[in-house]
């Protein structure tokens, strides 16, 4: 009888039992090679050729978040854009897609400039509204359904296993920008979507200290082929140094993730009904729109992202929002996410121009800190802005 599968913490934790073979080492050796030698008979045996296209310091990392994933290959780029535009690449000019209009802003840029110019048929809907979605699709012509769930940085929640039913029947793939819910809350290929994508910059490397992206596929199969192409031709490979990194901060996924929700629920909860907050967007809330969907497809917490909007002081929301940032000592005034230290952001600064980020509104990414304490110097900060 085969023992019963273990939890995912545990393939997390121990990097799925890697041992390496010749010197018992328990940890991975970081392969920095660019290129590997050929055979006197002129043929590759090791099937590997050159650190563009694959380097063994891939490999570990790769398997854990397929394994995490559920899926059946994945592939680690350069950075989170490296790897959502590689799928987009994968297209054809004259595809059309369907993107949501609430998105991570860099890849809503990219898609309404350089992919448009590039020939795809970028549309952007309410991709959180399934009969929007029905309306969009163009049987036979829509490629690819992009959606990201909770999404920057209104946390609008999108329903995977609904949207991906939408797709399908119209012969399109979805894909899940899945960065925010992680595999710990989250397994979009189970509830049918195709590919999945992390900008592995946030929580599953989780420190803050480097820059990297990844994708799973549920099944092998053509546009996968063409992926993988694309990230040897255009290169957005990962160093092997930040391989290894990344395989080290997954080790400790699971806690990281765990606490920053457990964090973020409470931290929404108490300014939920404050004097100087006007409204917090956290899908954990009760009648945040989209809190039941988020609590059905995600298990074990709605995430370490949140945002407040803070009420007008004297010189209006925006001041007041910019000002609550200035007088905060522990938060840190910083953009990205997913790291052990807690960051506030003023999103609408960041965005410019056409942002859905309301003026008043400020991003917090929950680290692993005692919750009383962030708690304690936003109440200070909210203090001294409406002072
Ligand atoms: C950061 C981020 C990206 C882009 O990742 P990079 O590693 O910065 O290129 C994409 N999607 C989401 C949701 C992100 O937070």
């Amino acid at each position: 009888m085969d023992p019963e599968p273990v939890h995912p913490e545990t393939l997390a934790a121990q990097a799925l039992g890697w041992i390496d073979e010749h010197t018992r080492a328990i940890t991975p050796p970081i392969h920095v090679s660019s290129t590997y030698l050929r055979d006197p008979d002129n043929r590759y045996r090791s099937g590997r050729i050159y650190a563009r296209a694959d380097n063994p310091a891939f490999d570990q990392a790769e398997a854990v978040l397929c394994a995490l994933e559920g899926g059946a290959q994945a592939l680690l780029f350069a950075s989170g854009m490296a790897a959502a535009t590689a799928v987009f690449q994968a297209l054809a000019p004259g595809d059309h897609v369907l993107a949501p209009k609430v998105m991570y802003w860099s890849l809503r840029n990219w898609l309404t400039s350089f992919a448009v110019r590039w020939g795809l048929q970028v549309e952007l809907i309410d991709m959180h509204d399934p009969a929007v979605v029905q309306a969009a699709v163009r049987p036979g012509q829509t490629a690819l359904v992009w959606i990201e769930t909770p999404a920057n940085p209104l946390w609008t929640v999108t329903d995977i296993a609904a949207t991906a039913q939408v797709a399908h029947a119209a012969g399109a793939l979805l894909a899940v920008d899945s960065t925010v819910a992680t595999p710990v809350l989250t397994r979009p290929l189970a509830l049918g979507a195709d590919i999945v994508m992390h900008a592995a910059t946030k929580y599953l490397n989780g420190h803050s200290d480097l820059i990297a992206g990844a994708l799973v596929v549920r099944q092998d199969g053509e546009v996968w082929q063409r992926v993988r192409k694309v990230r040897a031709q255009v290169g957005g490979t990962l160093g092997s140094f930040e391989s290894w990194l990344l395989l080290r901060g997954m080790r400790t996924l699971h806690l990281r993730v765990r606490a920053a929700c457990a964090s973020a629920q409470r931290i929404a909860e108490h300014f939920a009904q404050h004097p100087h907050v006007a409204e917090v967007l956290y899908p954990g809330l009760p009648g945040f729109p989209g809190h039941d969907i988020a609590k059905a497809q995600m298990q074990g917490g709605c995430g370490g992202m949140l945002s407040i909007r803070v009420a007008a002081g004297r010189h209006g929301g925006e001041a007041a929002a910019i000002a609550t940032a200035a007088h905060v000592a522990l938060w840190k005034r910083a953009t990205s996410l997913g790291g052990t230290e807690s960051l506030v952001e003023h999103r609408a600064s960041v965005e410019g121009p056409g942002t859905p980020a309301p003026p008043d509104l400020l991003r917090l990414s929950v680290g692993i800190e005692h919750v009383d304490d962030l708690i304690d110097d936003l109440e200070h900060a909210l203090r001294q802005a409406h002072g």
